[in-house]
């Protein structure tokens, strides 16, 4: 017999994972899979199951002036058709499996399932995204790259609730994003990447990439990027400037083979997808 607990605040919730071998149930999509492990915070066999589509709490969104707050509850179909949410972010839940899915999965789940190949945390690395965390010890906030610590390992411990998103408004004028899959819906990537970039007065005034499934986890490297800010537009119109750009990310990415796709293919494509991005960005 499953013991099933369907709280309906996050305080409630947070009591009965304080018993430490209680597994978290969002939208079941990852969980519902076979060969996945129940509960990606603790090892062995759960004792209950908590579900946590009851929270009202975890379904909630807002924003003010400088940032949105996204609830963890909340589906990949609720936040796909709230324009408050930022486009980049839509774009990248419509690649998402297909309608049926997202209607269950919830923002949480894609975080926490923490896999390489998971849509939408690219899109969170370069938006510079926090993560919140409940227990019963209260709340801790992490950026997003240091939550994720692997493929399928995050900085959850069995009493912890993902709970809410903060995700900064930042404006860009412009924006690159592609996911390479088998066909367009129900394939989960073989490479995404990521641009945004700022031009003011010919100048890159901002301009950051990540790149998915190309490694453990997401490559965002800040130190690449800042080579970038500053120069003129026109700088990437040499040719060789913008080799050096790809170089310093080939020694950035290490793709696995897996059943869907070789290393090889994933180095190659990632690159020529950031040529792209690049070239497209030259022309201003
Ligand atoms: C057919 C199919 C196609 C898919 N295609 C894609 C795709 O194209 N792109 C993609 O990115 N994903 C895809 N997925 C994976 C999945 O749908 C997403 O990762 C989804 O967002 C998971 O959310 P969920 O609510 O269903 O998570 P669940 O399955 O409920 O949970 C996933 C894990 O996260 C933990 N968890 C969930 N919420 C919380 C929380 N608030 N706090 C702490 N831990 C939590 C759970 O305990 C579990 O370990 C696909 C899945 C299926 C079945």
């Amino acid at each position: 017999m499953v013991i099933a607990y369907r709280p309906e605040t996050t305080a409630q919730a947070v009591e009965y994972l304080a018993r430490g071998d209680v597994a978290i149930f969002a939208g079941g999509t990852d969980i519902m899979v076979g060969d996945k492990p129940v509960c990606r915070s603790f090892k062995g066999e759960p004792s209950a199951m908590l579900f946590i589509d009851a929270i009202d709490e975890l379904k909630t969104l807002s924003d003010n002036s400088k940032t949105i707050t996204v609830g963890a509850g909340l589906s990949l179909t609720e936040l796909e058709n709230d324009h408050r949410v930022p486009k980049l972010l839509r774009d990248s839940i419509l690649q998402v499996a297909a309608p049926g899915v997202r209607n269950c999965a919830t923002m949480g789940g894609n975080v926490c399932n923490a896999s390489p190949a998971a849509d939408t945390l690219p899109i969170l690395y370069l938006l510079d995204t926090q993560v919140v965390v409940s227990s019963v010890n209260g709340k801790i906030t992490f950026p997003i790259e240091q939550f994720i610590k692997g493929p399928g390992i995050t900085q959850l411990t069995s009493s912890d609730l993902l709970t809410q998103l903060v995700i900064p408004k930042t404006e860009f004028s412009h924006t690159f994003y592609r996911k390479v899959g088998t066909r367009c819906a129900n394939a989960l990537t073989k490479v995404s990447i990521v641009g945004a970039a700022n031009i003011q007065n010919g100048l890159l005034s901002d301009w950051r990439v990540a790149f998915g499934a190309v490694g453990p986890t997401v490559v965002r490297d800040q130190q690449i990027e800042s080579l970038l800010i500053g120069k003129p537009v026109a700088w990437l119109k040499q040719h060789h400037n913008i080799q050096s750009i790809i170089e310093a990310y080939k020694a950035k990415i290490s793709p696995l083979s897996d059943q869907r796709s070789t290393a090889t293919y994933r180095l190659r494509t990632s690159l020529k997808l950031l040529e792209k991005w690049l070239t497209e960005l030259s022309d201003g």
